[in-house]
C-alpha cells in the first residue's frame, strides 16, 4: 500500500517510511492512496474473532509486506494481552440500545494505549531491521505522554523525550509518566503551557540539524498514520459484538484532534455499516462550529475539565477535508493556507457531504459534570469527563433510536478526579496495577521554555552513550 500527502507535493511513501515520518515534507498528512473495501459477507466472517485476531485482519493490508504475517500477529497479540480486560475493548450498557465502548483498559487507562502500545512495537521492529536508532520528541497535555512512554520504554532503538507543562497536568497523569523506569525515557517539565511544548516539538521537526544527521525524529501524536490505523479496529469490534454488519451502528466520539473519529470514518469507508458519527467537543468547539454553522474560526484555547480535548485546531480534520475536496492536493494546500490565517466557510455542497455522515455537539464544563452525575444516579456507572461529553452529545444528536448508539469511552474516571469531585461524587480507587502509583519514585527534569534548552538536553542524553 502506498501513502500520499494531503497536499499533493510530497513523495508517496511505503508504510515503513510513513511510520518513521511526522508531517509530509509539503506540510500535509499522509493517507493511504486507496482503502481496502470489505463486503458484508467478509465482515460477517470476522464475527467470532477475538480482538487481536480482528486487529490482524484490519491492520495487515495497511502494513503491506513490511512485517511478515506471523510476526505481526504475535505483535498484536502481545500488545493487547497487556490490557486489563480479557475482551480488550468491552462494551458497557447504559440504557436500551445505548452503550459505552470501554477503551480505557490499557496500561495507562486511556484509549491512546490502543495505538501507542502497538506503535512502540512497530517502531522497534522496523528500526531493528534497519539497524537504525530514532528519537521521539513529544508534547503532552496528559494522556499521550504516558501511553507513548509505556509503549516505547522497552526499545533499545528509541530514546523518548516527553514534555509536559510544569504543574499543569493532573497528579495521576504526571505520575503515570514520571514513574516509568527506563534508561531511554526522559520526562521534561517545561516552564510554559502546552502550546509552548507543542511549538518546540514543531520547531525540532522543522529543523533536525541538532541531531547531526545521526538520528531520525519520529512523531507520536495523531499525525502519525499508524495511530489512526490501529484505532479503526475497535469500530469493527464493537459493531460485530452488537449484531453488525447486519445492522447499522451510531458512534459518538469525544474529539480533540479528530484522530479517533477519523478512524470511525475510515471504518465506514471500508464497508462497516455506520449510520452516524457524532463529533463531541468541549468548549474548544472549532469542529462543532464548523459542522453546525459552516464557520471555521480559531478562538483562544480554553482550559476545561476535559483537558485531553483542549485544542485550538484539529490537525486530522485535514485528512477528512482531503476526501471532501476530491483528493486534490493543490486545492487542499490552498484551503489549509487560508484556514491558517482567516475564518473560512466551506462550499455548501462540500459542507453537505460532511453533514451526511457527521453530526456535532459541544458540551461545557457544567453540563459535563451534570451528565456524570445524572448517569451515575441512573445507572451506578461512573463516566470520565471526556466520555461524559460523548454520552451527552449522543443523546442530543441521535437520529434513530433503533440504531445502537455507542459512545467511545476514552479514559478511566480515576485520571480526571477534578470533574468527578465537581460532579459531587467520590473518586474511584486506582486499578490494581497502579494501586501503588503514589508511592513510586518520580523522575523528571524541569527545563526553561526555550528551544535551545530542549535541544541541548536531547543532544546530551542521546549522544552520551
Ligand atoms: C486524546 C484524547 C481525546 C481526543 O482524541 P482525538 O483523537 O485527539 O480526537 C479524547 N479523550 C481522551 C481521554 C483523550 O486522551
Amino acid at each position: 500500500m502506498k501513502y500520499i500527502s494531503t497536499r499533493g507535493q510530497a513523495p508517496a511513501l511505503e508504510f515503513e517510511d510513513v511510520l518513521l515520518t511526522g508531517l509530509a515534507s509539503d506540510g500535509g498528512l499522509y493517507v493511504p492512496e486507496t482503502l481496502p473495501h470489505y463486503s458484508l459477507e467478509t465482515i460477517r466472517s470476522w464475527r467470532d474473532l477475538p480482538y487481536d485476531q480482528l486487529a490482524f485482519k484490519i491492520i495487515q493490508p495497511f502494513i503491506g509486506g513490511a512485517i511478515d504475517d506471523a510476526t505481526l500477529q504475535t505483535m498484536l497479540t502481545e500488545t493487547y494481552a497487556g490490557f486489563g480486560h480479557k475482551a480488550v475493548a468491552p462494551l458497557a450498557q447504559l440504557d436500551h440500545n445505548e452503550y459505552v465502548l470501554e477503551l480505557f483498559q490499557g496500561p495507562t487507562l486511556a484509549f491512546k494505549d490502543f495505538a501507542l502500545q502497538l506503535l512502540g512495537r512497530l517502531l522497534d521492529h522496523v528500526l531493528t531491521k534497519r539497524n537504525e536508532k530514532a528519537v521521539i520528541i513529544g508534547a503532552t497535555s496528559g494522556d499521550t505522554g504516558s501511553a507513548a512512554i509505556e509503549g516505547c520504554k522497552h526499545s533499545d532503538h528509541l530514546d523518548i523525550f516527553i514534555m509536559h507543562p510544569n504543574n499543569r497536568v493532573s497528579e495521576v497523569q504526571r505520575k503515570q509518566m514520571t514513574t516509568i523506569k527506563g534508561d531511554n525515557v526522559f520526562n521534561l517539565a517545561v516552564e510554559g503551557n502546552f502550546d509552548d511544548c507543542q511549538s518546540m516539538v514543531k520547531a525540532c521537526f522543522a529543523d533536525q540539524a541538532f541531531l547531526k544527521g545521526e538520528r531520525r525524529l519520529v512523531a507520536v501524536n495523531s499525525i502519525n498514520w499508524a495511530r489512526i490505523m490501529a484505532q479503526v479496529v475497535y469500530y469493527f469490534y464493537a459493531s460485530l459484538n452488537l449484531g453488525g454488519p447486519d445492522r447499522e451502528m451510531a458512534f459518538s466520539v469525544p474529539t480533540g484532534n479528530f484522530g479517533d473519529i477519523f478512524a470511525g470514518y475510515l471504518a465506514k469507508k471500508m464497508g462497516l455499516p455506520v449510520k452516524q458519527l457524532i463529533v463531541a467537543t468541549n468548549q474548544n468547539d472549532i469542529l462543532h462550529r464548523t459542522i453546525s454553522q459552516n464557520k471555521y474560526e480559531k478562538l483562544p484555547l480554553a482550559h476545561t475539565l476535559s483537558p485531553s480535548m483542549d485544542i485550538v485546531v484539529s490537525s486530522n480534520f485535514e485528512r477528512l477535508l482531503f476526501d471532501v475536496y476530491g483528493r486534490e492536493g493543490s486545492a487542499l494546500a490552498n484551503l489549509m493556507d487560508k484556514m491558517n490565517v482567516e475564518t473560512v466557510e466551506l462550499d455548501l455542497e462540500k459542507m453537505a457531504s460532511v453533514r451526511e455522515t457527521f453530526d456535532s455537539h459541544a458540551v461545557n464544563d457544567s453540563t459535563t459534570c451534570d451528565t456524570i452525575k445524572e448517569v451515575y444516579d441512573d445507572t451506578g456507572y461512573l463516566l470520565d469527563p471526556h466520555t461524559a461529553i460523548g454520552v451527552k452529545a449522543a443523546r442530543e444528536c441521535r437520529r434513530d433510536a433503533n440504531v445502537p448508539m455507542i459512545t467511545l469511552g476514552t479514559a478511566h474516571p480515576v485520571k480526571f478526579t477534578e470533574a468527578i469531585e465537581k460532579a459531587g461524587l467520590e473518586t474511584p480507587a486506582l486499578p490494581h496495577h497502579l494501586s501503588d502509583l503514589f508511592e513510586r519514585e518520580e523522575r523528571y527534569d524541569v527545563i526553561a521554555n526555550e528551544l535551545h534548552a530542549l535541544q541541548a538536553y536531547v543532544v546530551k542524553h542521546v549522544f552520551s552513550e
